[in-house]
């Protein structure tokens, strides 16, 4: 059951939504290096109760953070530490979450640490620019699989693959509601999506193989080779026409 936002749902979604960009804001200010993820951690978790609303990762599934921080070949779900300290080079995924009077925003960036490769730079621009081929098809009426083909299509044609382990998701009361969005699929299969929807589109490019696996701490999600990973997302409110981006501020 797809869930459609009225007027009174979608203003509140707007309004996590802008919060957990702000959080993401703060999180690109604190990542430098020498900064343990930790550390970037604890100011996202200040913003987010200064905003008035709870991170929607703490105490998620057993989550013991605020926000997934993962780092290089960890594709997502890393969990900040003390001991996980930022060297130049590194590119850093901060996936956050914000919910304000019962409803969710969720969005995720993938920041470079000092001076990173010309390769891990090309990694993470394909990886939001794949968000943004997504952007193309998702209107009232679209089919899912038109949104996993578009993602897919593009990062291949960039020498790059999609993680298929771990996909998007309908976004509201709930973090994670139907559908699943997977970031691959066939155009013009798979239900409708319509107006009024709520989406949390969020490629996971890999560098080499689209194989993952979860780490011995039940959490983190690595690329199965030791290659470069980079997340980009954010949640969408579907229209007739344009989708409108709710955790995007600039
Ligand atoms: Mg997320
Ligand atoms: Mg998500």
């Amino acid at each position: 059951m797809f869930i459609i936002k009225n007027s009174e749902q979608l203003e509140l979604m707007r309004h996590a939504g802008r919060i957990t960009a702000e959080a993401l804001l703060v999180a690109k200010e604190a990542i430098r290096p020498g900064v343990s993820t930790k550390e970037v951690d604890i100011k996202i978790r200040h913003f987010i109760e200064k905003c008035g609303a709870t991170p929607s990762f703490l105490g998620y599934g057993g989550f013991p953070a605020s926000a997934c921080i993962s780092v290089n070949d960890e594709v997502i779900h890393g969990i900040p530490s003390e001991r996980r300290i930022l060297v130049e080079g590194d590119i850093v995924k901060v996936d956050v979450g914000a919910r304000y009077r019962g409803y969710n925003g969720d969005s995720a960036r993938t920041f470079p640490v000092g001076k990173v490769s010309d390769e891990a730079l090309r990694l993470i621009r394909v990886t939001k620019d794949s968000f943004y081929e997504a952007m193309k098809v998702l209107k009232s009426g679209c089919r899912l699989g038109d949104i996993g083909h578009a993602v897919e299509s593009f990062v291949i044609s960039n020498g790059f693959s999609v993680v298929r382990d771990y996909v998007g998701h309908g976004v509201g009361k709930d973090l994670h509601e139907e559908p699943n969005i997977p970031n691959y699929g066939t155009a013009g299969r798979g239900p409708r999506l319509y107006a009024d929807m709520t989406v949390a589109i969020e490629p996971m490019v890999n560098q080499g193989t689209h194989e993952v696996k979860v780490k011995n701490d039940g959490w983190t999600v690595l690329t199965r080779d030791g290659k470069l990973s980079a997340h980009y997302e954010n949640t969408v409110a579907i229209t007739d026409g344009e989708p409108i981006l709710l955790t995007e501020i600039d």
